[in-house]
């Protein structure tokens, strides 16, 4: 029998499967408010659930939780970075950072990635698997418990591609925002995606008012294929039509994600164009300085470089922010600190 995930279920799920167990519903939804507004970790602190119970939902559906393997802390930011290990013995990572406006976790959605972009860490290995809802769910549980403080926003923008992994990635966005668990609001969930377009309008049509970030990086498919494989399989000409959807059935504004890569698409050109590429869509444009990683000889624009890239684009009256890079001295890029671990792992066996 295939174990049931427990932690991945909705309210009405959990109502059904207690009554499979012979239980009043109503225990479900003390089950709910359990694994998702308190987010325990085990069942033993079930307190209004009877020993019985709990002993029984104990061996029926085990529940897993993530393992802290290694934390860094940023002396500049306070930003930090947690290295999580799963039940099946893979590593994940999160990042927590800390805004004026509130704490912000960025979670992975997979192990690994296969979408292959030229610039990130994560894709190195390739894909291992998929997170399911509650693996996702998790990070941002655990690391509410271990700050003691609230996280407010969370962003979809770390290991692996969210709409490579659609059910279960709405999944956790329709837990996250139930006003029964956590209750954050669904204008404070950014997905970020590099353009799966069936997927961007599927995403459009379920009823969620999230962000939506798509990585663009290049201001024409002849560039973006260069560092994104995917550009291979939709070109710019499906890509922001989707967007224009998302934005249409949504009326959440897009964030273009694009990360400056010295000499490669940080010139005044690529600026002109990308601000022709977007000009007729309601978005906001997000400049990351490429964290450059050991793998690939891809450098950083400079300071005046990325400044003047900026200033073109509010020329064209593009809506435009620099990325404030956070925690560089931890392993910032994507992937970074999962990839460093493994290296070592690898080493030692
Ligand atoms: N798969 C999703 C989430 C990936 S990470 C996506 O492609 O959007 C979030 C963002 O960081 C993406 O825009 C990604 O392209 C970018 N990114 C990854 N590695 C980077 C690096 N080394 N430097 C700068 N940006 C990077």
């Amino acid at each position: 029998m295939e174990e049931l995930d427990i932690k991945s279920l909705y309210e009405r799920e959990l109502e059904e499967t207690m009554a499979a167990m012979g239980e009043k519903p109503f225990k479900g939804r003390q089950l709910f408010e359990w694994l998702h507004k308190k987010a325990v970790g085990s069942y033993g602190q079930m307190t209004n659930l009877s020993q019985k119970l709990r002993q029984q939902l104990e061996e029926k559906y085990p529940l897993a939780c993530l393992e802290v393997v290694d934390v860094e802390t940023s002396a500049i930011d306070g930003t930090q970075k947690y290295l999580f290990g799963l039940a099946d013995g893979n590593v994940i990572e999160s990042v927590l950072m800390r805004y004026h406006h509130g704490n912000s976790v960025c979670i992975s959605s997979q192990v690994g990635c296969r979408m292959g972009c030229r610039f990130c860490a994560s894709t190195i290995g390739g894909l291992i698997r998929n997170l399911t809802a509650s693996e996702m769910l998790d990070q941002v549980y655990r690391i509410q418990e271990l700050t003691g403080e609230r996280v407010s926003n969370v962003v979809v923008m770390g290991t692996g591609e969210p709409l490579d992994n659609y059910d279960n990635l709405v999944r956790f966005v329709r837990i996250l925002s139930d006003e029964k668990g956590q209750n954050i609001s669904h204008r404070n969930i950014t997905v970020s995606t590099c353009g799966i377009v069936p997927r961007i309008r599927q995403l459009a049509d379920e009823g969620l008012g999230i962000t939506l970030a798509l990585s663009l990086h290049a201001p024409n498919d002849e560039k973006r294929r260069e560092l994104m494989p995917i550009a291979n399989r939709y070109s710019l000409e499906e890509v922001l039509p989707a967007c224009q959807y998302y934005f249409e059935k949504t009326g959440r504004r897009i964030t273009f994600e694009y990360s400056l890569v010295g000499g490669k698409n940080d010139g005044q050109e690529d600026a002109r164009q990308l601000a022709d590429l977007i000009s007729g869509l309601n978005c906001h444009v997000n400049l990351i300085p490429v964290n450059p990683i050991k793998e690939r000889d891809y450098v950083q624009s400079g300071k005046k470089v990325i400044g003047n890239f900026k200033n073109k684009l509010e020329k064209y009256r593009i809506n435009v922010t620099i990325r404030r890079e956070m925690g560089r001295d931890i392993n910032g890029a994507c992937g970074q600190l999962r990839r460093s671990y493994l290296d070592k792992r690898e080493k030692l066996s």
